[in-house]
């Protein structure tokens, strides 16, 4: 029953405004789109609308998987979601660890004006999510094994906002983790210290940030319109063409611009790449042995591939245990 109600709120996304496909948020990003070509770019209006709803990008071949892998990866959060780490359970190991321990003092600061108390939970909830994507993200393009499974991501050849769901379901897995471990740790910290005032500043029930983050564009950052900020902004928010300079397969554009939201993670790390006027090409190297359409290789090429990873292991550590005792006992 529970994987039927599931599958029937296959479409609820988009009528929730926490998810970034959310009806209203899209419409939005149509606006921005036709803002930013008809008044800056000077193109006609009916160029422009061509041009955000071109069917060479909306029925790509690539857009299609996109739109499968969104119905299958639901099936799959289905079956998975019951058995994954909660909320709850890790706030509260953490506050109780926080009650047993002398580090803190319990309400410390629970006189604090209540205002600022939600301001700054609701800064807080943003920051330790927007930067542990960074930190994900970064850590799935540096290991090989997880770079298998963020390939998937990058295989799309086509970008429109239902590229975001295009992910191998383990990445999903590793994501909804995250995002439990962030949240379930900036809970019990907050109300150990200031008690029972904190709360977050929302709109229509969402974070005031998120919010923000999402009606000014965040659907542009999977599409083909090249919106670009000015460069002191796009060293603090990550802007829609420098999330498309980060698809793209030129080598001078690897391992850049990670960040979700904001972009200061990527400027203090050393991984910041600002957007340029340049045509990008999205998807992988012909080496990177994937496919931007064939489900068979979208869903199980990262399994295989981790899979022999996992065989040449025992071999590899051996060698290099070799190379090591050679090096502190060298042959006389
Ligand atoms: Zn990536
Ligand atoms: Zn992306």
């Amino acid at each position: 029953m529970d994987f039927l109600d599931h599958m029937l709120g296959l479409f609820s996304d988009f009528t929730n405004p926490k998810k970034r496909v959310f009806l209203g948020y899209l419409a939005v990003s149509v606006l921005i789109a036709l803002g930013c070509l008809v008044l800056s770019r000077r193109m006609p209006l009916r160029t422009a609308l061509r041009r955000i709803f071109d069917p060479r990008v909306f029925f790509s071949g690539s857009s299609k998987a996109d739109a499968k892998i969104f119905v299958l990866n639901r099936a799959f959060t289905g079956f998975v979601s019951p058995l994954l780490l909660t909320q709850v359970a890790i706030a509260t190991a953490i506050y109780m660890a926080l009650v047993r321990s002398d580090l803190l003092t319990w309400g410390a600061w629970a006189d604090w004006p209540i205002a600022l108390v939600i301001a700054l939970f609701s800064v807080a909830m943003f920051l330790a999510d927007d930067f542990t994507k960074y930190l994900l993200h970064r850590w799935m393009h540096h290991w090989p094994a997880l770079w298998s499974i963020h390939k998937v991501h990058h295989s799309a050849e086509t970008m429109t906002p239902l590229t975001v769901y295009r992910v191998h379901p383990l990445e999903g897995v590793l994501y909804a983790t995250r995002s439990t471990l962030a949240q379930g740790s900036v809970i019990p910290l907050f109300y150990f210290l200031f008690g029972e005032a904190v709360n977050l500043y929302t709109i229509v029930g969402v974070n005031v940030l998120v919010f923000a983050f999402h009606v000014t564009g965040s659907n542009l950052r999977h599409s083909h319109i090249d919106i670009r900020y000015p460069r002191w902004l796009e060293h603090l928010l990550i802007s829609p063409a420098q999330h498309q300079v980060h698809h793209s397969v030129a080598v001078h554009h690897y391992d850049k611009n990670f960040g979700a939201a904001l972009a200061v993670w990527d400027w203090l790390f050393g991984s910041l790449h600002l957007s340029e006027e340049e045509e990008l090409t999205f998807g992988l190297m012909e080496s990177e042995n994937h496919s931007a359409t064939d489900l068979k290789v979208i869903y199980f090429a990262p399994l295989v591939e981790i899979a022999t990873m996992a065989r040449a292991l025992p071999a590899k550590l051996w060698r290099r245990l070799r190379r090591q005792s050679s090096k502190h006992y060298p042959a006389e």
